[in-house]
């Protein structure tokens, strides 16, 4: 039987010499591989007390509101700047090379709310600490941080040291 990473096609020198891209639509594009994700994210959170699941944007939302829809959650959606269209809180983080900036409906998560946020990967864990800066802005609590993909050599998780962190696939 298939394991999940045998589904990930790896593509060196993309999108810049010397990197090596995990493609996730590869996962995509195969029935079985995407059924696999899903449901090792509901395996990961199956014992987590949580109200609202956040994704991040994009490839946080094609796996997040699978397993939201599934358990019968809301889904929160952190989007780049300027997409959302109501009253938004925003956080900035570091990228390689400048600054990326990540934002939220300000009243998507109520003070109190249990939440587990949901990427593809963590790279340098960036993204996914700015958005659990952000949902802690709001008054919620991140209870887990689930990945489909980790590269662990980027170190991310030293980023989210505090946080409950499981990734489905762990590149050294
Ligand atoms: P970080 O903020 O952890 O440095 O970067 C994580 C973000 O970069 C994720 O949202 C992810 O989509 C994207 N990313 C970085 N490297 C890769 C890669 O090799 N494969 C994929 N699929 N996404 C990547």
């Amino acid at each position: 039987m298939k394991k999940l990473e045998d589904y990930v096609i790896s593509i060196p020198d993309f999108p810049s010499p010397g990197i090596i891209f995990r493609d996730v639509t590869s996962i995509l594009q195969d029935g079985e591989g995407l059924h696999l994700a899903i449901d090792q994210l509901l395996e990961m959170v199956k014992d987590v007390d949580f109200d609202v699941i956040v994704g991040a944007e994009s490839r946080g939302f094609i796996f997040g509101m699978p397993v939201a829809y599934e358990l019968h959650k809301p889904f929160i959606l952190a989007r780049k700047p300027g997409k959302l269209p109501r009253e938004t809180v925003s956080m900035d983080y570091e990228l390689e090379y400048g600054t990326g900036t990540i934002e939220m409906h300000a009243d998507s998560i109520k003070p109190g709310q249990k939440v587990v946020i949901i990427d593809d990967l963590i790279a340098t864990g960036g993204t996914v600490e700015a958005i659990a800066k952000l949902v802690e802005k709001l008054g919620g609590q991140v209870v887990k941080i689930c990945f489909i993909m980790e590269l662990a050599g980027l170190k991310g998780r030293e980023k989210l040291a505090g946080y409950d962190v499981e990734s489905a696939i762990i590149y050294e």
